[in-house]
C-alpha cells in the first residue's frame, strides 16, 4: 500500500478540474456512494467535516441486520415498507459477509421468552426471517429449551423464563468499515478527504455546481466545482439543505440512542442477547464486541449534535431496564464507557414518537438539483449508494453506462483474507492469540504488514488488557488518513468507545507517534492531547 499523503490529497481537490461527483459527508452512506461511482469509471470528490464515521456510522449497535423489530411490523400491519426493509437488509447482510470478511461476522442472538403464547409467535416470526434472507441465509434459528437458553446466555433472568428462540445476525466494526470503504473508494480512484467540511453551495443562474469547502486543519478555503452534489451528511441533511434554500422544509427528525459498554464478564464471549420489543416498545440487547460486552440502546427524541452525549436518564434508563430483564449485578461504577448516536430518521409531521418512523432511505432532489439521500441503516449503506448512483448518471446525463458492482468488489483487506489467518499469524509470529485475532479481523489481509511495523519496534500494546498496538497508531496515520489523534483512538482503533480510562491512558503515546509520524511541533501535540482529554470527559 501508497501512504496517503494529505497535501496530496488536498492539492487534488483544489485542482480545476470539475468532477462529476461532489458527495458531502464520509459516513457509511458518503463513503457507499464514493465507492459506488468511482468504480462505474466516475470522478469523484468526498469532503468529510470530521473524520470518517465519525458521526453516526461510528455509533451504531454493530449490527448487520435485516431488522426483526421490522419484521413484526411488516407482519402485523402488511407494511410493504417495512417488509422490503427487512427483505434488502438480509441481503445486504450476506454480501457485506461477503465483500468485508474480516470486519463482518456472523453472530448467534438469543430472543427469551417468557410467556407460552410468545413461543409460536416468535419462532415463526424468526423462521420467516430466515426464509427472507433465501440463499443468503446465514444460519438456521432454533427453539431453545429453557435450560438450553440459559446455558447459551447465563445471565437471563431464570424466573418465569419458559423457552428461547436462537437466530443468525452479522456483527461488525462500523468505524473501521467506514475507514475501509473510503480508503477502498480512494484506490478506486475517488479523491477523498477528511476534515474538510462544506460551509456553502456553488450556483450557476439557479444550479447546483458544486461547494465551498474548509480545511479545519490550514483553515484554507476554496471552492470544488461539480456536476452533481450528494448531500449525505445523515443527521445533518437539513443544515445543507437549507444552504440550498434557507425556507426548505425539514425532513428529518433526530432520535438518540446510547450505548453502554461494560466488562466481558457480563456476556458470554460469542452470543447476545435481544429482546425486539420491551414492554415499552424499545430494542434491548447485551452482546460481545471487540472482548467487551455492549449494552442498548435507547431510542429518544434528540437535538443536532456533533458529539451527542448520552443522556443521564438514558443511561439511567439502560441500568434499570437490564437490571429487570437479567440477571446481572452492575451498577453505574461498572460502566467502562458510555456514547450516543443521532438516527437521521425522515419525519412525518402527523408522528411525534421516533420509534415508530421510517427506517427506508429517502432520495431527493431539490429544485436547484441538491441530492439528499439520508435515512436507511448501515446495513443497507451499499443499496442506498448504488440508488444514488443510478439516479445520478441518468438525471445528469453522465457519461456512464457501467452498472453498479460494488456486491463484488471486497474492501481493502478482504481480497485474500482467510477465516484461519488470525490463528496462523499467532503460531508464525509467537504472538499472544488475542492480538493476532484482533489484527486479522481490523486489517485482514493487510495484517502481516501491521506486523512488520510491530517488528520495527512498535509492537507494545497502547493499553493493558487491549490488544490494540502501537503499530496500528503508525499505520493510522501513514495509510488510513488518521489526522488527530482521537481519529486513531475511537475509529482507527476502538478503545474510546471501550474504555475511557484506557484510551486515557493511551493518549500520550499516541500523541508521540504519530507526532513523529506526521511532523507535529511540541505545541501540536500540546493541543492533540487537550483536544484527546476535550472529548474524552464530554462526549466522544
Ligand atoms: P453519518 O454517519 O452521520 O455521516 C454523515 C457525515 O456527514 C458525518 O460524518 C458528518 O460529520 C458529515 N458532515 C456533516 N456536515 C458536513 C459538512 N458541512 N461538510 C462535510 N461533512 C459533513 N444501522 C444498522 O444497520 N445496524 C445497526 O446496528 C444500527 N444501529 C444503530 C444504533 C444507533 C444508536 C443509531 C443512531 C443508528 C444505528 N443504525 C444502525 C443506523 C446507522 O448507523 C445509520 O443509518 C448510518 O450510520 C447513517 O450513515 P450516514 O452516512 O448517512 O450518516
Amino acid at each position: 500500500m501508497n501512504p496517503l499523503k494529505r497535501e496530496q490529497i488536498i492539492q487534488s481537490l483544489k485542482s480545476d478540474r470539475i468532477f462529476d461527483l461532489l458527495i458531502i459527508g464520509g459516513g457509511a452512506t458518503g463513503c457507499g456512494v464514493a465507492l459506488d461511482a468511482a468504480s462505474r469509471g466516475l470522478s469523484v470528490a468526498l469532503v468529510e467535516k470530521n473524520d470518517f464515521a465519525e458521526g453516526t456510522s461510528g455509533r451504531s449497535t454493530k449490527l448487520l441486520h435485516g431488522g426483526v423489530r421490522y419484521l413484526e411490523s411488516a407482519v402485523k400491519h402488511l407494511d410493504p415498507v417495512q417488509y422490503h426493509l427487512v427483505r434488502d437488509g438480509l441481503k445486504e447482510r450476506g454480501v457485506l459477509l461477503r465483500i468485508a470478511p474480516h470486519l463482518c461476522h456472523r453472530i448467534p442472538l438469543v430472543t427469551p421468552l417468557y410467556r407460552w403464547m410468545e413461543i409460536p409467535y416468535i419462532f415463526a416470526g424468526l423462521k420467516l426471517y430466515d426464509v427472507l434472507a433465501g440463499s443468503m441465509n446465514i444460519g438456521h434459528s432454533r427453539l431453545l429449551t429453557r435450560r438450553k437458553a440459559l446455558e447459551s446466555f447465563p445471565m437471563l433472568k431464570t424466573s418465569g423464563l419458559k423457552a428461547g428462540v436462537s437466530y443468525y445476525d452479522g456483527q461488525f466494526n462500523d468505524a473501521r468499515m467506514a475507514v475501509t470503504l473510503a480508503l477502498t473508494a480512494a484506490s478506486t480512484g475517488a479523491t477523498v478527504a477528511n476534515h474538510v467540511g462544506v460551509t456553502g453551495l456553488l450556483k450557476e443562474g439557479n444550479r447546483i455546481a458544486g461547494a465551498v469547502v474548509a480545511d479545519s486543519l490550514s483553515g484554507d478555503e476554496w471552492d470544488i466545482p461539480a456536476h452533481c452534489v450528494v448531500n449525505a451528511t445523515g443527521p445533518f441533511s437539513d443544515t445543507i439543505r437549507k444552504l440550498d434554500n434557507p425556507d426548505a422544509r425539514p425532513m428529518l427528525k433526530v432520535s438518540s440512542g446510547t450505548h453502554l459498554v461494560l466488562d466481558e464478564h457480563f456476556s458470554p464471549p460469542d452470543t447476545g442477547l435481544l429482546i425486539p420489543r420491551t414492554k415499552d416498545g424499545r430494542v434491548l440487547f447485551i452482546m460481545p464486541w471487540e472482548g467487551q460486552t455492549l449494552v442498548g440502546t435507547t431510542d429518544e427524541p434528540s437535538e443536532l449534535s456533533e458529539h451527542p452525549r448520552p443522556m443521564e436518564e438514558e443511561i439511567d434508563y439502560l441500568v434499570h431496564y437490564i437490571g429487570r430483564y437479567f440477571d446481572l449485578q452492575f451498577s453505574r461504577n461498572d460502566i467502562k464507557a458510555a456514547w450516543a448516536g443521532l438516527r437521521p430518521l425522515v419525519s412525518d409531521p402527523g408522528k411525534s414518537d421516533t420509534a415508530k418512523l421510517s427506517r427506508d432511505h429517502v432520495l431527493e432532489e431539490s429544485p436547484s438539483g441538491l441530492l439528499t439521500i439520508t435515512g436507511g441503516k448501515w446495513t443497507t449503506y451499499r443499496k442506498m449508494a448504488c440508488d444514488t448512483v443510478n439516479y445520478v448518471i441518468r438525471r445528469f446525463n453522465l457519461d456512464c453506462n457501467s452498472e453498479c458492482r460494488t456486491d463484488r468488489i471486497p474492501l481493502i483487506g478482504g481480497a485474500a483474507f482467510e477465516t484461519g489467518q488470525g490463528a496462523r499469524l499467532a503460531e508464525e509470529k509467537g504472538l499472544d492469540p488475542l492480538i493476532a485475532a484482533h489484527l486479522s479481523r481490523a486489517y485482514g489481509d493487510k495484517a502481516p504488514s501491521v506486523m512488520m511495523i510491530a517488528e520495527d519496534g512498535f509492537g507494545d500494546v497502547l493499553a493493558k488488557g487491549y490488544p490494540y498496538l502501537e503499530a496500528e497508531v503508525l499505520w493510522g496515520a501513514r495509510y488510513e488518513m488518521a489526522t488527530h489523534a482521537m481519529d486513531v483512538l475511537a475509529r482507527r482503533t476502538p478503545i474510546a468507545l471501550l474504555d475511557t480510562a484506557a484510551a486515557r491512558a493511551s493518549a500520550q503515546r499516541v500523541v508521540k507517534i504519530m507526532g513523529q509520524e506526521l511532523s507535529w511541533d511540541p505545541e501540536r501535540c500540546r493541543q492533540e492531547e487537550r483536544m484527546v482529554e476535550e472529548r474524552l470527559s464530554s462526549a466522544i
